[in-house]
């Protein structure tokens, strides 16, 4: 038999080696615990951070910003409708009530617009009779009975008297602007024009053209007597002090870019434009400008049309 202090020995080691036992169990558990769950956690953070909460974020966002627009939009749609005078009446097809509105406003707005232009150009009547409109070129040379009042701009040179004001007028406005133009050609008489036309022909043939074909090449360039609207006094030659060249690098200087853009405001036309060769029979000629009147070359201009083109109706 023990001593009871034997017993109560045991059972002390008992309980401190069961609750050492049980404390070892229970601190395993909690750290599996707390590993799985900062696996866990570490898993969501991961998947969050690739997918969801990033685009559930990008997405709320977007969604802020768009709900903020709409706010806007609807603000200048409620605006525009009382501008206008729709009454903003809650119904079935209220999205499209307000687009038709907008529409209507823009529609309203183009409508004047057209109209203007319409009114414009109406206004002016395309009369072949009037003399800013004569037409000269192969087809229609000057007739023989054609008289012409000269006026004279400088040196040898003349022009039909009743454009020498806008020429002024245009000298001034390009000189303000810091441009240089100088007029090279003015009216031609037909024998002038002949000796011109002869030369170019003389020309071409000394470079082994026939008859025929340097009168075909010649006539593109040099207008066969009786065809240039020189001999009218109505058109004009212009080049500038820097560039006395008659080619196509003549519309690419100040003074050719001046005059392509200007003249118009001073009555004339650039009579043989680029892409026209085929209707007007006559090269690009930056430097050659014929008077039409500030009313004809303005609406000339504006279509982008050539003078044979315009007397057809304008298309
Ligand atoms: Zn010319």
């Amino acid at each position: 038999m023990k001593p009871l202090t034997y017993y109560i020995d045991r059972l002390i080691t008992f309980v401190y080696v069961a609750s050492l036992a049980g404390g070892v169990l229970v601190c395993t558990t909690i750290n599996t615990d707390a590993a799985d769950a900062n696996k866990r956690i570490v898993n969501i953070r991961s998947v969050a951070s690739t997918t969801d909460i990033d685009h559930m974020s990008a997405d709320d966002f977007l969604l802020d910003t768009e709900k903020a627009a709409d706010k806007e939009d609807l603000r200048e749609y409620l605006d525009k409708l009382r501008r206008n005078g729709v009454n903003n009446n809650t119904s079935e097809d209220e999205d499209a009530l307000d687009d038709e509105a907008l529409w209507a406003d823009e529609d309203v707005k183009e409508d004047t617009e057209d109209k203007t232009d319409k009114e414009k150009s109406e206004e002016i009547k395309i009369d072949p009779d009037d003399w800013h409109l004569m037409l000269v070129n192969k087809q229609n040379p000057v007739p023989e009975d054609y008289e012409v009042n000269l006026a004279k701009i400088n040196g040898s040179m003349y022009v039909d008297e009743r454009i020498i004001e806008d020429i002024y007028k245009m000298m001034d406005a390009a000189s303000d602007d810091g441009v240089d133009l100088m007029i090279c050609s003015a009216y031609r008489s037909y024998d002038r024009q002949r000796v011109l036309f002869n030369n170019k022909i003389n020309k071409l043939m000394g470079q082994g053209l026939t008859y025929l074909e340097s009168y075909k090449v010649g006539s593109m360039s040099v207008t066969v007597p009786g065809t240039s609207e020189h001999h009218l006094g109505l058109a004009l030659d212009i080049l500038t002090g820097s560039y006395t060249e008659m080619d196509d690098g003549f519309g690419e200087t100040q003074a050719g870019k001046w005059l392509a853009a200007n003249s118009a405001d001073y009555g004339f036309i650039l009579r043989y434009p680029k892409g026209k060769e085929d209707i007007t029979g006559i090269i690009y000629e930056p430097w050659h400008f014929r008077y039409v009147g500030t009313e004809y070359a303005k609406d000339i201009t504006e279509r982008g049309v050539c003078l044979e083109e315009y007397l057809k109706g304008g298309l």
